[in-house]
């Protein structure tokens, strides 16, 4: 089984995809978690991001599509992705077919964390001082839910055609959501 996890930032998806990996015992394929380690590492891309993402813009697609690419080509997890993160744009919702394609994959199902802008600009404030992400302030949260309605919206729509969209409301208990996100996962 391979899946997507969606919801703007601060939605929870991180939390929720790291309970699914267990459970199902799946590979998170975390875009921001993987550039994020870039930029720790001071490699030749993390050089290169690392201004963009503090600001909140999207990274450019040929860098993350590459990044994605080492991963799903990897034989020894086959059918066992959680994307998280990615695809964020309709480029990187076609690069993904075409590479799922390649490696003779393809998702079963995509769920949807949906979440209050007024919810999100709280949690970001309560994760800062946890995680201490640059780009965790509330303008720059701002910025990235709007990226995240204008680039990434679109995708949601274009799963919801192809039948594949599970709409889970985010606002409930971390427990009531794993709950609800098992009931739609276990018949797969
Ligand atoms: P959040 O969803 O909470 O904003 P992420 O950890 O998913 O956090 O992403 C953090 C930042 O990493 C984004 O604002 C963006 O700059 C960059 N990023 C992550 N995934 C992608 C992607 N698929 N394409 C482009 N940029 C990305």
């Amino acid at each position: 089984m391979n899946l997507i996890i969606f919801g703007p930032p601060g939605a929870g998806k991180g939390t929720q995809a790291n309970f699914i990996v267990k459970k199902y015992n799946l590979l998170q394929v975390s875009t921001g978690k993987i550039l994020r380690e870039e930029i720790r590492n001071k490699t030749e891309i993390g050089q290169k991001i690392s201004s963009l993402m503090s600001v909140g813009s999207l990274v450019d697609d040929k860098i993350v599509n590459k990044l994605i690419e080492d991963i799903v080509s990897d034989r020894k997890n086959v059918n066992k992705f959680i994307f998280d993160g990615y695809p964020r744009n309709l480029d990187q919702a076609n690069n993904l077919n075409n590479l799922l394609k390649k490696y003779d994959q393809k998702i079963d199902i995509v769920l949807k964390l949906s979440v209050s802008l007024e919810t999100i600009k709280k949690r970001i404030l309560e994760r800062k001082t946890i995680e201490k992400r640059p780009d965790d302030n509330e303008d720059i949260a701002i910025k990235r839910f709007k990226t995240y309605e204008k680039s990434t919206e679109p995708v949601i729509e274009y799963y919801k055609k192809l039948n594949l969209l599970k709409v889970v409301n985010g606002e409930r208990s971390i427990d009531q959501i794993n709950k609800e996100i098992s009931d739609i996962i276990d018949p797969i």
